[in-house]
């Protein structure tokens, strides 16, 4: 039995989580769960599931963590808390000494180095449970040369990308969508964050730095590649050209399993791929539309603190757009006046990356209140 804790346990993250654990009662034992401001919610899945501690994160803080973790003495610890507030508890779970399943990507985009450094001193691995980097993962794990020098091992990253929801759209098309068209993806049921993140593709904005951190790889080395289908869910191209790629059907329940069972797989009871009669494409994907891709290209070249500027950004403009206060399109060109104010600045701790993503935030509210 693998003794688990669930971080935004009452998210749709922890909701997959819930059925992976109803599937594998004799694998999984939930010993901690954490809630926002559905707590309520929670208590009811801690009566079904026998969860003994639970820890409310919008009444207790970060100092209090540490203790509830030491509490439950768990085997690993998933992190689906929405947004850079997961950054804090992906840092002390690992200081905590717990192998961390990362769903959080924001942990990484904002923590980037320094979060892989508090993982590489204490020894402990950041599972990837973000279904890209999951089959990024597993296509290294298979291949012959993977080596802990991951960079070396592999020519490219092929990071495929559904196109959400507007794929295909033009600018104009984009004047009048509405919350509920972007809020529609065609392929997963998300929250709301990723779900409007996967609408301008900023989602992939994240994932691609989420890449370059986790499997040390520069920006050329990342590919963004659109895939409507969602069953191929990222790909690695290695130096002999051949591309390993992970296929099944869109379920995050799949690389939430992976995670948590490492290094054995499960024999999970999740619908088949069938083979019969399946196309498959791929395509490039439009920047002219997808500003954020533009904007990407920007981040990427400088990196420091520009990942962690674009994560606060976006998180601001995005609930603006969700609270109905601006328009879908109006979300590139915000981004896009906060990105061109960015100055580089080195990101050598902690206490810097708040700084950058609260001055951030500052100066987005700023831009949108003119
Ligand atoms: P949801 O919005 O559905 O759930 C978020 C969870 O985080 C809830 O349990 C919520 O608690 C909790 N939460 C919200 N704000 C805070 C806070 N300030 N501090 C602590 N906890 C908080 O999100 P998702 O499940 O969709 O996504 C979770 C993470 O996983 C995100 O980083 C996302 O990018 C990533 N991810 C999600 C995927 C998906 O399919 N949904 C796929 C890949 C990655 P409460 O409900 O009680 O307020
Ligand atoms: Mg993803």
């Amino acid at each position: 039995m693998k003794k688990i804790i669930i971080l935004g346990a009452t998210g749709s993250v922890g909701k997959s989580t819930f059925n992976v654990v109803r599937r594998n009662p004799d694998k999984f034992q939930i010993v901690g769960a954490s809630a926002h401001s559905n707590f309520s919610d929670l208590k009811k899945l801690a009566s079904e599931f026998k969860i003994p501690f639970l820890f409310n994160t919008k009444e207790k803080n970060i100092e209090n963590f540490s203790d509830f973790v030491k509490q439950c003495e768990p085997d690993i610890i998933l992190n689906a808390i929405t947004g850079f507030a997961g950054l804090e508890y992906s840092m002390e779970i690992l200081k905590n000494k717990v192998p961390l399943a990362l769903a959080n990507k924001e942990s990484l985009v904002a923590g980037g180095e320094i979060l892989m450094q508090l993982s590489r001193e204490m020894k402990m691995p950041i599972l990837p449970v973000d279904s890209e980097h999951s089959a990024i993962f597993q296509c290294l794990l298979n291949s012959s040369n993977f080596s802990e020098n991951r960079s070396n091992s592999f020519n490219k990253i092929l990071l495929t990308c559904s196109g959400g929801p507007f794929y295909g759209k033009t600018n104009d098309e984009l004047q009048n969508v509405t919350r509920e068209n972007a809020l529609a993806h065609p392929n997963w049921s998300m929250g709301a964050k990723i779900s409007i993140d996967s609408a301008t593709l900023a989602n992939k904005c994240l994932e691609f730095f989420e890449a370059m951190h986790l499997f040390n790889a520069s920006k050329d080395q990342v590919e963004i590649v659109i895939h409507r289908e969602s069953i191929v869910h990222s790909m690695v191209e290695f130096p002999d050209s051949s591309v390993i790629a992970q296929l099944s059907p869109p379920t995050m329940e799949l690389p939430i399993a992976f995670a948590l069972n490492f290094p054995d797989r499960l024999d999970c009871d999740i619908s088949r791929q069938s083979f019969k009669n399946l196309d498959l494409s791929f395509r490039e994907p439009d920047k002219k539309v997808f500003r954020t891709l533009e904007i990407l290209e920007v981040c990427a070249e400088n990196m420091q603190n520009y990942p962690i500027v674009f994560n606060a950004a976006n998180e601001v403009v995005v609930a603006e757009f969700l609270a109905g206060k601006i328009k879908f399109i109006d979300i590139f060109d915000k981004l896009a006046q906060v990105i061109d104010g960015v100055k580089l600045e080195t990101v050598d701790s902690v206490e810097k990356i708040f700084e950058i993503d609260e001055g951030a935030r500052k100066v987005t509210r700023e831009i949108l209140s003119k």
